[in-house]
């Protein structure tokens, strides 16, 4: 039978069959994916196919169907391994907030690269719409400005009030969405909004915004009652880990992709070159300087930390 696997202990498999029911399920035999060594060979998203084990309650993956995409975060304790997060991700919502506390810039760009790597399309999610005063609805209209034009949908929204979410479920509605955003800016209570039968636990601002405050080794994911799976990452740098070569990383910011062959060398860093057409669209504005900042710290491996 196949099956959609929606939880993972590492060993164990929670696997949605196609008969609607949920199995208990171990694998057999080894799945490997080219070129990279992982801990876990199946994560929560990927299709599977399983059999019953005899007189047994029980199943036994046997078969993994090819991925759309994956996204993995490096093992903290053996650097060469690789722990697949989830696979098969339709889109990603980056849970970002301008008040208590904001959200940089930087943080969003590192996101939005990353995830076009993977390529995962990226919607951008203002929460604690209630909390802006006049100067925070000025800087979420200088935010949205930026990333709309790029092409990343934008939407505010307040989980305490309300506001918005049924759009927010429309766009969740039959899709596999990851959820990601830095501790405090609302995941959990935005979560309790879409599935009022499970209540996370939210947590309040930790004040040294450490990993491990509420983090779970393995992404769980989440059967949304209106249709679709949510896949709550148990961390937003997991994501942000992900190695991008330094000559690859203008490929991820679109705004460079389709500039950057009209360059005069084909190699070109975009820092410092002459007739370089992405330094040329910075000087006009056309593209705008802190995506051009958050290009150069990226480049130059700076971990942006919000
Ligand atoms: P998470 O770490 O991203 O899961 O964030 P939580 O859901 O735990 O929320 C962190 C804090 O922000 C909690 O105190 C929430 O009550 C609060 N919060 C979440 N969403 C909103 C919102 O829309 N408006 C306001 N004012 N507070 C919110
Ligand atoms: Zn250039």
């Amino acid at each position: 039978m196949q099956g959609l696997v929606i939880k993972s202990t590492g060993s164990w498999y929670l696997v949605h069959g196609e008969d609607d029911r949920d199995y208990q399920c171990r694998i057999k035999g080894k799945f490997r994916i080219k070129g990279i060594q992982t801990t876990n060979p199946v994560a929560v998203g990927d299709q599977v196919d399983f059999e019953m084990e005899p007189n047994s309650e029980n199943g036994v993956i046997y078969k993994l169907h090819p991925r759309k995409n994956y996204i993995i975060r490096k093992s903290i304790n053996l650097s060469k391994q690789a722990q697949i997060i989830a696979a098969n991700i339709d889109e990603a919502f980056l849970v970002v907030t301008l008040a208590s506390p904001r959200t940089s810039l930087g943080f969003i760009d590192r996101f939005l690269v990353t995830a076009e790597a993977y390529s995962i399309p990226s919607v951008l999610i203002f929460n604690k719409l209630d909390l802006y005063n006049e100067d925070g609805l000025e800087v979420l209209a200088e935010y949205k400005n930026i990333y709309e034009s790029l092409g990343y949908p934008c939407y505010e929204v307040s989980a305490t009030e309300g506001t918005n979410m049924p759009l927010i479920e429309s766009l969740l509605k039959d899709k596999t969405t990851l959820f990601s955003g830095h501790s405090g800016v609302g995941k959990s209570s935005l979560i309790n909004v879409l599935l009022p039968d499970r209540n996370i636990k939210t947590g309040e601002i930790s004040e040294s915004s450490d990993k491990g405050q509420h983090t779970t080794t393995f992404a769980e994911m989440h059967t949304l009652p209106f249709g679709g799976y949510l896949i709550d990452s148990p961390g937003i740098r997991e994501l942000g880990i992900y190695d991008i070569k330094p000559e690859e990383l203008s490929h991820y910011f679109r705004e460079m992709r389709n500039l950057m062959h009209q360059c005069k060398f084909h190699n070109c860093r975009h820092i410092n070159e002459p007739s370089c057409a992405v330094l040329d669209a910075v000087k006009t504005g056309e593209i705008e300087s802190s995506r051009y900042e958050s290009y150069l710290s990226m480049y130059h491996g700076n971990e942006t930390r919000a």
